[in-house]
């Protein structure tokens, strides 16, 4: 578990995020105003019911994404998301929180997405350049570059390029990945 700690620990912290080791089974990683938790679990389920020990346990009040890692991950997130629904009817308690499931078996590429997806969507939280770069392919007005950054993909072993696109108008939001800098 700890090499899976490690790797990923040094993933975010290429794609742009920095770090703090909460618990040896929870990191944080913010990036501007993001913030990102990741919890590796070797059970596929949740050891409480309680819906206020899932927030206390991942600080999920000051969480926009929980990422977690798991041997079936899907199946953990599944019972999250029903205990912060629980949440809602036991105590009037709404956590705006996205949950992504990364499977162990399967590491590399559903983190990479993840970390595609989270920074996507989380975009005005983050951006770290603003620069008209093209039109909206659905609409037709200006596309801003909001992000970019360089990274080793964990999918592909290759160095990539990522670019994030918005459209203020339409609110489309694009993810490219390119192995070469190049303007569009
Ligand atoms: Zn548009």
């Amino acid at each position: 578990m700890q090499e899976i700690v490690d790797k990923v620990t040094h993933y975010l912290f290429q794609r742009g995020f920095n770090i703090e080791r909460v618990r040896p089974d929870l990191i944080k990683a913010s990036q501007r105003k993001l913030r990102v938790s990741t919890w590796f679990s070797e059970r596929d389920y949740l050891e409480w019911f309680d819906p206020m020990t899932l927030i206390d346990e991942f600080a999920l009040h000051d969480s926009n994404a929980l990422i977690i890692v798991a041997p079936r991950a899907y199946s953990v997130a599944d019972e999250v998301l029903s205990s912060l629904e629980r949440a809602k009817y036991w105590y009037d308690m709404y956590i705006d929180v996205k949950v992504y499931s990364v499977d162990m078996a399967m590491l590399n590429k559903a983190l990479e997405e993840a970390i595609n997806s989270i920074l996507t969507t989380f975009i005005d939280l983050t951006y770290n350049v603003v620069k008209v770069e093209g039109k909206c392919p659905r609409c037709r007005d200006n596309l801003y570059l909001l992000y970019m950054n360089k990274f080793k993909s964990l999918a592909t072993s290759e160095q990539v390029f990522e670019k994030i696109y918005r459209c203020v108008t339409c609110g489309l939001k694009i993810h490219r990945i390119d192995k070469r800098l190049r303007r569009t």
